[in-house]
Order: structure tokens, then C-alpha cells, then sequence
């Protein structure tokens, strides 16, 4: 049975990269990613209809309005919403869906699809984190701490998720996300001891 993942992290968590070596392992074949459609300005890397289908305000407007959105939420000043009828299809055909989405919009879907499997990427610490930020060189120092004081509001929801995954290193991570999304065994106990003891060392800072 076609099962929906929704994978959620703060920023610099280092999700982007653990979701595209999912997609690139041999056990993918039957599972895709969601497109989301935004208001955002494309990057350079960017091509529409591959990372995103980039729309205008009006455009993104229209499909609130025509109910086209399984979910939408503003992030960082800019519009994101998944497409409804394209996850609803895919899973129909039998093909696994991951959503790559902010913490609002991994709780609605949760609330409209009950099924879903809601995973939450943490770093291993707020220094961690910042490090990567800075690391990536993407972003100003006031562009960091905002992210940063992001991810601190959306780390309190990190208990909402069904699961915990910690970004300690690439590969238990990995190992974490394949186990949950290719053999539905979850995750070690050992792996969600760090996980919770993480979570509460993030939420007490
Ligand atoms: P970026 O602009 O850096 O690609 O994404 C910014 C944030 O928006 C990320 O946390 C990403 O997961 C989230 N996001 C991407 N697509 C969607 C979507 O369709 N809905 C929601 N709620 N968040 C999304």
C-alpha cells in the first residue's frame, strides 16, 4: 500500500541532501517527491517544474481559492503549497510520496491525512546548526540569526512528529530515514534515546 511521508526540519538541518540520497537509493523505485508550487523568486540553480513550480501572487491566489492545496503556509515572506490532486494520483498508482515541507504545513497534512508519517530532522545542537549555516555561505549573518530563531519556534513542535530523526552525521541519519520510509521499521532505541535527549537539550536553550 502507497504510504505518504512528510519530512519537516529546520533550516540548515541538512534535510535537502538526506531526502535527495533517499530518492538516488536502488530501494526508491516506487517512491517520488511532491513539487510544491511557490511565490518565491527562483534561484539560479533553479528550473520551474523540477524544485518547484513558481508562480505569481495571483496565480497562487487562484488555487487557494479553487481548493488546489492539500496544504499552503507562508515561509520566510513567501507562499508554499502542495499540490492535492498530483499526491493523491501518485499514491493511487502505488508510488510512495514524500513532502518536503515547513512545520505548519507537515501538521495539516497530518490533520487531513491521518495516515501520513510525519518525521522531524533536528540538529544535534543550536552550535551545530549555526555552524552549517554559516558553513553553506548562502545566507548574510542577519539572514543566520533569523533562521536560527526560526528553527527555535520550530523545534517546540518537534514532539507533534511521529518521529524524531538527529542530524548527527549523514550516515545514521540515512540509516534513520531509509528504515522509517523503505522498511516501515522505525527506528532504533538507541537512535530515538539521542533523538529525545537532543530534543530536550534544543528545547531548554
Ligand atoms: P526553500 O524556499 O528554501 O526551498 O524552502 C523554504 C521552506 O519551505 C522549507 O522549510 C520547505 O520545506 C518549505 N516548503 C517547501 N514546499 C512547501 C509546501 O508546499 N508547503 C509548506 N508548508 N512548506 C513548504
Amino acid at each position: 500500500m502507497a504510504h505518504l511521508f512528510v519530512i519537516s526540519a529546520p533550516s540548515g538541518t541538512g534535510k535537502t541532501s538526506l531526502i535527495h540520497a533517499i530518492l538516488n537509493d536502488e530501494m526508491s523505485e516506487k517512491t517520488k517527491l511532491g513539487i510544491s508550487c511557490t511565490t518565491r523568486k527562483i534561484r539560479d540553480d533553479e528550473e520551474n517544474g523540477v524544485s518547484y513550480f513558481f508562480l505569481k501572487e495571483d496565480e497562487f491566489s487562484q488555487k487557494i481559492n479553487d481548493d488546489e492545496f492539500l496544504e499552503f503556509a507562508e515561509v520566510f515572506g513567501n507562499f508554499y503549497g502542495t499540490p492535492k490532486a498530483w499526491v493523491l494520483s501518485t499514491l493511487s498508482e502505488g508510488y510512495n510520496v514524500i513532502l518536503e515541507l515547513d512545520v505548519q504545513g507537515a501538521i495539516q497534512v497530518k490533520k487531513a491525512f491521518p495516515e501520513a508519517t510525519t518525521i522531524f530532522i533536528i540538529p544535534p545542537s543550536y552550535a551545530d546548526l549555526e555552524n552549517r549555516l554559516s558553513k553553506r555561505n548562502q545566507d548574510s549573518q542577519a539572514e543566520i540569526k533569523k533562521r536560527l530563531s526560526k528553527a527555535k519556534e520550530e523545534i517546540k513542535s518537534g514532539e507533534d512528529f511521529e518521529y524524531l530523526v538527529t542530524n548527527d552525521n549523514f550516515d545514521s541519519a540515512f540509516a534513520d530515514l531509509a528504515s522509517i520510509v523503505f522498511s516501515n521499521k522505525g527506528i532504533s532505541s538507541e537512535r530515538k534515546n539521542l533523538a529525545s535527549k537532543c530534543l530536550d537539550h534544543l528545547l531548554d536553550h
